[in-house]
Protein backbone atom coordinates (compact mmCIF):
# COMPACT_ATOMS: atom_id res chain seq x y z
CA UNK A 1 0.00 0.00 0.00
CA UNK A 2 2.86 2.28 1.14
CA UNK A 3 4.94 1.61 -2.01
CA UNK A 4 1.78 1.71 -4.20
CA UNK A 5 0.75 5.27 -2.92
CA UNK A 6 4.81 6.99 -3.48
CA UNK A 7 4.64 5.36 -6.90
CA UNK A 8 0.97 7.14 -7.55
CA UNK A 9 1.84 10.20 -5.93
CA UNK A 10 5.28 10.33 -8.20
CA UNK A 11 3.80 9.87 -10.65
CA UNK A 12 1.11 12.14 -10.61
CA UNK A 13 3.89 14.86 -10.48
CA UNK A 14 5.61 13.78 -13.16
CA UNK A 15 8.36 10.89 -12.70
CA UNK A 16 8.31 7.83 -14.11
CA UNK A 17 8.29 4.88 -11.69
CA UNK A 18 9.46 1.50 -11.62
CA UNK A 19 8.01 -0.85 -8.47
CA UNK A 20 9.69 -3.71 -7.92
CA UNK A 21 8.26 -6.56 -5.97
CA UNK A 22 9.58 -10.13 -5.08
CA UNK A 23 5.76 -11.15 -4.91
CA UNK A 24 2.24 -10.15 -6.24
CA UNK A 25 0.56 -6.69 -5.49
CA UNK A 26 -0.30 -6.92 -1.79
CA UNK A 27 1.32 -9.99 -1.10
CA UNK A 28 2.97 -8.30 2.39
CA UNK A 29 1.31 -7.19 5.18
CA UNK A 30 -1.37 -5.05 2.95
CA UNK A 31 -2.86 -8.20 2.13
CA UNK A 32 -3.21 -9.38 5.70
CA UNK A 33 -4.04 -6.37 7.65
CA UNK A 34 -7.51 -4.71 8.35
CA UNK A 35 -7.84 -1.41 6.16
CA UNK A 36 -9.18 0.97 8.93
CA UNK A 37 -8.29 4.49 8.36
CA UNK A 38 -7.94 6.03 11.87
CA UNK A 39 -7.66 8.86 13.53
CA UNK A 40 -9.69 8.34 16.70
CA UNK A 41 -6.25 5.99 18.38
CA UNK A 42 -4.11 8.43 17.60
CA UNK A 43 -2.03 11.11 20.48
CA UNK A 44 -1.78 14.45 19.23
CA UNK A 45 2.09 14.61 17.56
CA UNK A 46 3.79 13.47 14.32
CA UNK A 47 1.00 10.57 13.48
CA UNK A 48 -1.58 12.30 13.88
CA UNK A 49 -0.59 14.99 11.76
CA UNK A 50 0.19 12.16 8.82
CA UNK A 51 -3.12 10.37 10.04
CA UNK A 52 -5.33 13.91 9.38
CA UNK A 53 -3.62 14.46 5.97
CA UNK A 54 -3.72 10.97 4.94
CA UNK A 55 -7.78 10.93 5.75
CA UNK A 56 -8.37 13.73 3.75
CA UNK A 57 -6.09 12.64 1.42
CA UNK A 58 -8.27 9.09 1.41
CA UNK A 59 -11.32 11.22 0.23
CA UNK A 60 -10.27 12.06 -3.01
CA UNK A 61 -8.66 8.92 -3.78
CA UNK A 62 -11.88 7.76 -2.93
CA UNK A 63 -13.35 9.59 -5.83
CA UNK A 64 -11.06 7.82 -8.43
CA UNK A 65 -11.11 4.54 -6.78
CA UNK A 66 -13.41 1.92 -7.76
CA UNK A 67 -16.13 0.73 -5.60
CA UNK A 68 -15.03 -2.63 -5.14
CA UNK A 69 -12.01 -0.87 -2.91
CA UNK A 70 -15.03 -0.46 -0.52
CA UNK A 71 -14.12 2.83 0.99
CA UNK A 72 -16.33 3.82 3.65
CA UNK A 73 -16.44 7.09 5.51
CA UNK A 74 -18.56 4.92 8.32
CA UNK A 75 -16.41 6.52 11.54
CA UNK A 76 -15.50 5.07 14.45
CA UNK A 77 -16.98 4.63 18.31
CA UNK A 78 -14.72 3.84 20.90
CA UNK A 79 -16.48 2.21 24.02
CA UNK A 80 -15.35 1.86 27.54
CA UNK A 81 -16.99 -0.35 29.83
CA UNK A 82 -16.50 1.89 33.23
CA UNK A 83 -16.11 5.24 34.53
CA UNK A 84 -12.82 5.17 34.73
CA UNK A 85 -12.24 4.51 31.45
CA UNK A 86 -14.76 7.01 30.33
CA UNK A 87 -12.76 9.62 32.02
CA UNK A 88 -9.16 8.42 29.62
CA UNK A 89 -11.28 8.54 26.85
CA UNK A 90 -12.23 12.38 27.74
CA UNK A 91 -8.79 13.18 28.41
CA UNK A 92 -7.70 11.95 25.59
CA UNK A 93 -10.02 13.51 23.34
CA UNK A 94 -9.95 16.63 24.53
CA UNK A 95 -5.98 16.87 23.71
CA UNK A 96 -7.08 15.69 20.10
CA UNK A 97 -9.76 17.72 19.28
CA UNK A 98 -7.15 20.52 19.86
CA UNK A 99 -5.41 19.06 16.99
CA UNK A 100 -8.01 18.83 14.67
CA UNK A 101 -10.00 15.50 15.42
CA UNK A 102 -13.49 15.56 15.70
CA UNK A 103 -14.74 13.43 18.62
CA UNK A 104 -18.45 13.67 20.23
CA UNK A 105 -18.74 11.87 23.43
CA UNK A 106 -21.93 9.24 23.33
CA UNK A 107 -23.54 8.45 27.06
CA UNK A 108 -24.65 4.75 27.46
CA UNK A 109 -28.03 5.16 26.57
CA UNK A 110 -27.31 6.82 23.52
CA UNK A 111 -24.85 3.73 22.46
CA UNK A 112 -27.12 1.80 20.74
CA UNK A 113 -28.48 4.54 18.40
CA UNK A 114 -25.07 3.97 16.43
CA UNK A 115 -24.41 0.20 16.80
CA UNK A 116 -27.73 -1.49 17.93
CA UNK A 117 -26.16 -4.91 18.61
CA UNK A 118 -23.58 -3.46 20.95
CA UNK A 119 -23.21 -4.55 24.75
CA UNK A 120 -25.95 -2.94 26.95
CA UNK A 121 -23.20 -3.26 29.90
CA UNK A 122 -21.39 -0.17 28.44
CA UNK A 123 -20.05 3.25 30.23
CA UNK A 124 -20.36 5.16 27.12
CA UNK A 125 -18.26 6.20 24.72
CA UNK A 126 -16.43 8.22 22.03
CA UNK A 127 -17.95 8.48 17.93
CA UNK A 128 -14.95 9.22 15.68
CA UNK A 129 -16.75 10.87 12.30
CA UNK A 130 -13.35 10.41 10.79
CA UNK A 131 -12.53 7.13 11.04
CA UNK A 132 -12.87 5.55 7.72
CA UNK A 133 -12.03 1.81 6.12
CA UNK A 134 -10.70 0.60 3.14
CA UNK A 135 -10.28 -2.87 1.18
CA UNK A 136 -6.18 -2.57 1.25
CA UNK A 137 -5.18 -5.02 -0.73
CA UNK A 138 -7.98 -3.46 -4.01
CA UNK A 139 -6.80 -0.17 -3.21
CA UNK A 140 -3.19 -0.99 -3.33
CA UNK A 141 -3.86 -2.94 -6.72
CA UNK A 142 -6.18 -0.24 -8.07
CA UNK A 143 -4.28 2.92 -6.86
CA UNK A 144 -1.41 1.23 -9.24
CA UNK A 145 -3.54 1.05 -11.95
CA UNK A 146 -4.97 4.78 -11.22
CA UNK A 147 -1.18 5.73 -11.46
CA UNK A 148 -1.37 5.36 -14.95
CA UNK A 149 1.19 4.77 -17.95
CA UNK A 150 4.40 6.96 -15.79
CA UNK A 151 4.36 3.42 -13.56
CA UNK A 152 5.97 0.18 -14.56
CA UNK A 153 5.35 -3.25 -12.59
CA UNK A 154 7.68 -5.92 -11.99
CA UNK A 155 5.84 -8.49 -10.13
CA UNK A 156 8.33 -11.68 -8.66
CA UNK A 157 11.23 -9.13 -8.77
CA UNK A 158 13.60 -9.18 -5.71
CA UNK A 159 15.54 -6.69 -4.94
CA UNK A 160 19.27 -7.93 -4.11
CA UNK A 161 21.21 -4.94 -4.12
CA UNK A 162 21.62 -1.19 -4.31
CA UNK A 163 23.76 0.25 -6.92
CA UNK A 164 25.46 3.30 -6.12
CA UNK A 165 28.40 5.72 -7.57
CA UNK A 166 31.57 6.59 -7.34
CA UNK A 167 30.93 9.20 -4.57
CA UNK A 168 27.92 6.36 -2.65
CA UNK A 169 25.08 8.10 -4.52
CA UNK A 170 22.35 5.90 -5.52
CA UNK A 171 22.02 4.75 -8.84
CA UNK A 172 19.50 2.10 -9.04
CA UNK A 173 18.84 -1.29 -7.72
CA UNK A 174 20.36 -5.16 -8.99
CA UNK A 175 17.63 -7.54 -9.19
CA UNK A 176 17.77 -11.38 -10.21
CA UNK A 177 16.70 -10.67 -13.43
CA UNK A 178 19.39 -7.56 -14.31
CA UNK A 179 19.96 -3.86 -13.19
CA UNK A 180 17.26 -1.48 -12.77
CA UNK A 181 18.42 1.98 -13.12
CA UNK A 182 17.30 5.72 -11.58
CA UNK A 183 18.69 8.21 -9.42
CA UNK A 184 16.44 7.70 -6.07
CA UNK A 185 14.94 4.25 -4.63
CA UNK A 186 12.35 4.44 -2.47
CA UNK A 187 12.50 1.78 0.61
CA UNK A 188 8.63 0.90 0.71
CA UNK A 189 9.53 -3.00 1.63
CA UNK A 190 7.16 -2.28 5.10
CA UNK A 191 8.32 -4.90 7.34
CA UNK A 192 11.51 -5.91 5.53
CA UNK A 193 12.34 -2.22 4.88
CA UNK A 194 15.53 -3.22 7.55
CA UNK A 195 16.94 -5.61 5.18
CA UNK A 196 16.31 -3.45 2.25
CA UNK A 197 18.57 -0.64 4.41
CA UNK A 198 20.96 -3.08 5.20
CA UNK A 199 21.29 -3.40 1.43
CA UNK A 200 22.33 0.01 1.22
CA UNK A 201 24.71 -0.61 4.10
CA UNK A 202 22.78 1.36 6.76
CA UNK A 203 20.64 0.07 9.91
CA UNK A 204 16.82 0.57 10.07
CA UNK A 205 15.73 -1.43 12.95
CA UNK A 206 12.27 -2.51 11.65
CA UNK A 207 10.87 -5.60 13.65
CA UNK A 208 7.86 -7.90 12.56
CA UNK A 209 4.73 -7.38 15.20
CA UNK A 210 2.27 -10.37 14.54
CA UNK A 211 -1.16 -9.69 14.38
CA UNK A 212 -4.17 -12.11 14.03
CA UNK A 213 -7.79 -11.20 12.37
CA UNK A 214 -10.49 -13.36 12.49
CA UNK A 215 -13.12 -13.27 9.71
CA UNK A 216 -16.71 -14.32 9.94
CA UNK A 217 -19.49 -15.74 7.15
CA UNK A 218 -20.94 -12.64 5.60
CA UNK A 219 -23.79 -11.16 8.02
CA UNK A 220 -26.46 -8.68 7.29
CA UNK A 221 -25.18 -5.28 8.56
CA UNK A 222 -24.14 -6.33 12.51
CA UNK A 223 -21.55 -3.95 13.36
CA UNK A 224 -22.20 -0.46 11.47
CA UNK A 225 -18.40 1.56 12.58
CA UNK A 226 -15.28 0.20 13.83
CA UNK A 227 -15.97 0.00 17.85
CA UNK A 228 -13.12 -1.21 19.58
CA UNK A 229 -12.48 -1.43 23.35
CA UNK A 230 -10.63 1.84 25.25
CA UNK A 231 -7.34 -0.56 26.04
CA UNK A 232 -6.55 -0.78 22.54
CA UNK A 233 -4.78 2.63 22.12
CA UNK A 234 -2.63 1.32 25.10
CA UNK A 235 -1.79 -1.39 23.28
CA UNK A 236 -1.06 -0.15 20.44
CA UNK A 237 1.62 2.60 22.08
CA UNK A 238 2.90 -0.53 24.12
CA UNK A 239 6.48 -1.50 22.94
CA UNK A 240 6.58 -4.87 24.64
CA UNK A 241 6.90 -8.00 22.79
CA UNK A 242 4.32 -9.86 24.64
CA UNK A 243 0.75 -10.97 24.01
CA UNK A 244 -1.43 -8.23 23.85
CA UNK A 245 -5.03 -8.14 22.63
CA UNK A 246 -7.90 -5.83 22.78
CA UNK A 247 -11.46 -6.35 21.69
CA UNK A 248 -11.86 -4.32 17.74
CA UNK A 249 -14.87 -5.05 15.48
CA UNK A 250 -15.79 -3.96 11.88
CA UNK A 251 -18.22 -5.16 9.46
CA UNK A 252 -17.36 -5.30 5.70
CA UNK A 253 -19.34 -4.26 2.77
CA UNK A 254 -19.06 -7.79 1.58
CA UNK A 255 -20.64 -8.90 4.86
CA UNK A 256 -17.86 -10.59 6.93
CA UNK A 257 -16.99 -9.35 10.25
CA UNK A 258 -13.21 -8.69 10.66
CA UNK A 259 -12.40 -9.01 14.60
CA UNK A 260 -8.93 -7.67 15.95
CA UNK A 261 -6.29 -6.92 17.25
CA UNK A 262 -3.76 -9.03 18.94
CA UNK A 263 -0.09 -7.87 18.92
CA UNK A 264 3.09 -9.52 19.92
CA UNK A 265 6.46 -9.66 18.74
CA UNK A 266 7.57 -13.71 17.90
CA UNK A 267 9.83 -12.89 14.65
CA UNK A 268 8.05 -13.86 11.61
CA UNK A 269 6.59 -17.24 13.69
CA UNK A 270 3.16 -17.94 11.26
CA UNK A 271 2.03 -20.76 13.33
CA UNK A 272 -1.68 -20.39 14.23
CA UNK A 273 -1.80 -19.14 18.54
CA UNK A 274 -5.58 -20.74 19.31
CA UNK A 275 -5.19 -18.78 22.03
CA UNK A 276 -5.06 -15.53 20.84
CA UNK A 277 -8.00 -16.42 18.48
CA UNK A 278 -9.63 -17.78 21.93
CA UNK A 279 -8.81 -14.01 23.20
CA UNK A 280 -10.31 -12.23 19.82
CA UNK A 281 -13.49 -14.13 19.89
CA UNK A 282 -13.78 -13.36 23.69
CA UNK A 283 -13.21 -10.13 22.80
CA UNK A 284 -15.54 -9.76 19.97
CA UNK A 285 -18.82 -11.05 21.61
CA UNK A 286 -18.17 -9.53 25.23
CA UNK A 287 -18.72 -6.83 22.71
CA UNK A 288 -21.38 -7.54 20.33
CA UNK A 289 -23.32 -10.68 22.54
CA UNK A 290 -25.06 -11.69 18.64
CA UNK A 291 -21.18 -12.98 17.16
CA UNK A 292 -21.66 -15.44 19.45
CA UNK A 293 -23.80 -17.46 17.16
CA UNK A 294 -21.83 -16.77 14.56
CA UNK A 295 -19.01 -19.17 12.16
CA UNK A 296 -15.77 -18.08 12.27
CA UNK A 297 -14.63 -18.52 8.38
CA UNK A 298 -11.01 -18.27 8.58
CA UNK A 299 -8.23 -16.51 10.51
CA UNK A 300 -5.08 -15.10 9.10
CA UNK A 301 -1.57 -13.28 11.01
CA UNK A 302 0.42 -10.41 9.79
CA UNK A 303 3.45 -9.15 9.83
CA UNK A 304 3.04 -5.13 11.46
CA UNK A 305 6.57 -3.16 10.34
CA UNK A 306 7.12 -1.86 14.03
CA UNK A 307 10.20 1.09 14.63
CA UNK A 308 10.97 1.04 18.35
CA UNK A 309 9.56 4.54 18.77
CA UNK A 310 5.94 4.08 16.86
CA UNK A 311 6.79 5.97 13.94
CA UNK A 312 7.79 5.81 10.44
CA UNK A 313 10.26 6.49 8.64
CA UNK A 314 9.81 8.65 5.92
CA UNK A 315 12.12 10.82 3.93
CA UNK A 316 15.67 10.82 2.29
CA UNK A 317 18.62 8.74 4.20
CA UNK A 318 21.66 10.97 4.73
CA UNK A 319 23.79 8.67 5.26
CA UNK A 320 22.74 7.45 1.39
CA UNK A 321 22.09 9.99 -1.28
CA UNK A 322 19.07 9.08 -3.32
CA UNK A 323 18.24 6.87 -1.22
CA UNK A 324 14.90 7.58 0.53
CA UNK A 325 12.89 5.45 3.00
CA UNK A 326 8.42 4.85 3.29
CA UNK A 327 8.54 1.89 6.01
CA UNK A 328 7.91 1.30 9.31
CA UNK A 329 4.30 2.04 9.51
CA UNK A 330 3.40 -0.78 12.16
CA UNK A 331 -0.49 -1.16 12.44
CA UNK A 332 -1.32 2.00 10.26
CA UNK A 333 0.51 1.91 6.96
CA UNK A 334 -2.66 1.68 5.21
CA UNK A 335 -4.30 4.78 6.72
CA UNK A 336 -0.81 6.49 6.72
CA UNK A 337 -0.13 5.43 2.75
CA UNK A 338 -1.59 8.47 0.37
CA UNK A 339 0.53 11.09 3.38
CA UNK A 340 3.67 8.90 3.25
CA UNK A 341 3.32 9.08 -0.60
CA UNK A 342 2.83 12.52 -1.08
CA UNK A 343 5.82 13.73 0.90
CA UNK A 344 8.03 11.28 -0.62
CA UNK A 345 6.82 12.63 -4.20
CA UNK A 346 7.57 16.29 -2.61
CA UNK A 347 11.20 14.90 -1.58
CA UNK A 348 11.52 13.46 -5.05
CA UNK A 349 10.82 16.79 -7.26
CA UNK A 350 12.15 19.19 -4.25
CA UNK A 351 8.74 20.53 -3.97
CA UNK A 352 7.94 22.57 -0.27
CA UNK A 353 7.40 19.90 2.36
CA UNK A 354 3.69 19.33 3.48
CA UNK A 355 4.81 18.60 7.13
CA UNK A 356 7.80 18.70 9.78
CA UNK A 357 9.25 15.30 9.05
CA UNK A 358 12.26 15.30 11.06
CA UNK A 359 10.15 13.27 13.78
CA UNK A 360 10.33 10.25 10.75
CA UNK A 361 13.96 10.81 9.87
CA UNK A 362 15.26 7.30 8.67
CA UNK A 363 18.65 8.18 10.74
CA UNK A 364 17.02 8.79 14.10
CA UNK A 365 17.86 5.44 15.66
CA UNK A 366 21.07 5.19 17.26
CA UNK A 367 23.81 2.36 15.60
CA UNK A 368 23.34 -0.60 16.67
CA UNK A 369 26.63 -2.09 18.95
C1 LIG B 1 -3.53 -7.97 11.71
C2 LIG B 1 -3.20 -6.62 11.14
C3 LIG B 1 -4.17 -5.63 11.09
C4 LIG B 1 -3.88 -4.39 10.55
N1 LIG B 1 -4.86 -3.46 10.47
C5 LIG B 1 -4.59 -2.25 9.94
C6 LIG B 1 -5.60 -1.28 9.83
O1 LIG B 1 -6.74 -1.53 10.17
N2 LIG B 1 -5.27 -0.06 9.32
C7 LIG B 1 -4.00 0.24 8.92
O2 LIG B 1 -3.76 1.37 8.48
N3 LIG B 1 -3.03 -0.68 8.98
C8 LIG B 1 -3.29 -1.91 9.50
N4 LIG B 1 -2.30 -2.83 9.60
C9 LIG B 1 -0.95 -2.45 9.22
C10 LIG B 1 -0.80 -2.39 7.72
O3 LIG B 1 -1.27 -3.58 7.15
C11 LIG B 1 0.68 -2.14 7.39
O4 LIG B 1 1.17 -1.02 8.08
C12 LIG B 1 0.81 -1.87 5.88
O5 LIG B 1 0.23 -2.90 5.14
C13 LIG B 1 2.26 -1.71 5.51
O6 LIG B 1 2.29 -1.51 4.11
P1 LIG B 1 3.64 -1.49 3.35
O7 LIG B 1 3.33 -1.21 1.93
O8 LIG B 1 4.62 -0.66 4.07
O9 LIG B 1 4.20 -3.00 3.53
P2 LIG B 1 3.82 -4.39 2.70
O10 LIG B 1 2.40 -4.38 2.38
O11 LIG B 1 4.37 -5.45 3.52
O12 LIG B 1 4.63 -4.16 1.38
C14 LIG B 1 6.03 -4.32 1.34
C15 LIG B 1 6.33 -5.08 0.08
O13 LIG B 1 7.76 -5.13 -0.08
C16 LIG B 1 8.05 -6.34 -0.74
N5 LIG B 1 9.47 -6.61 -0.53
C17 LIG B 1 10.13 -6.75 0.64
N6 LIG B 1 11.44 -6.94 0.42
C18 LIG B 1 11.62 -6.92 -0.91
C19 LIG B 1 12.77 -7.04 -1.77
N7 LIG B 1 14.00 -7.25 -1.28
N8 LIG B 1 12.58 -6.94 -3.10
C20 LIG B 1 11.34 -6.75 -3.63
N9 LIG B 1 10.23 -6.62 -2.87
C21 LIG B 1 10.38 -6.70 -1.54
C22 LIG B 1 7.13 -7.36 -0.11
O14 LIG B 1 6.94 -8.46 -0.96
C23 LIG B 1 5.86 -6.54 0.12
O15 LIG B 1 4.90 -6.74 -0.89
C24 LIG B 1 -2.57 -4.11 10.08
C25 LIG B 1 -1.61 -5.10 10.10
C26 LIG B 1 -1.91 -6.36 10.62
C27 LIG B 1 -0.86 -7.42 10.61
Amino acid sequence: MVGAACAYYAARSGLTVTVLDRGPVAGGTTGAGEGNLLVSDKEPGPELELALLSSQLWRELAELLPPVTEYEPKGGLVVASGEAGMAALRDFAAGQENAGVTAHEIPADRLHDLEPHLTPALAGGFHYPQDAQVQPALAAAHLLKAAGERVRLRLGEEVTGLLTGASGEVRGVRTASGEVHGPYVVNAAGTWGGELARLAGVELPVLPRRGFVLVTEPLPRVVRHKVYAADYVADVASGSAALQTSAVVEGTPAGPVLIGASRERVGYDRSLSVEVLRRLAAGATALFPALAGVRVMRTYAGFRPYLPDHLPAIGPDPRVPGLLHACGHEGAGIGLAPATGLVIARYLTGGEPLLDTAPFRPDRFPAAV
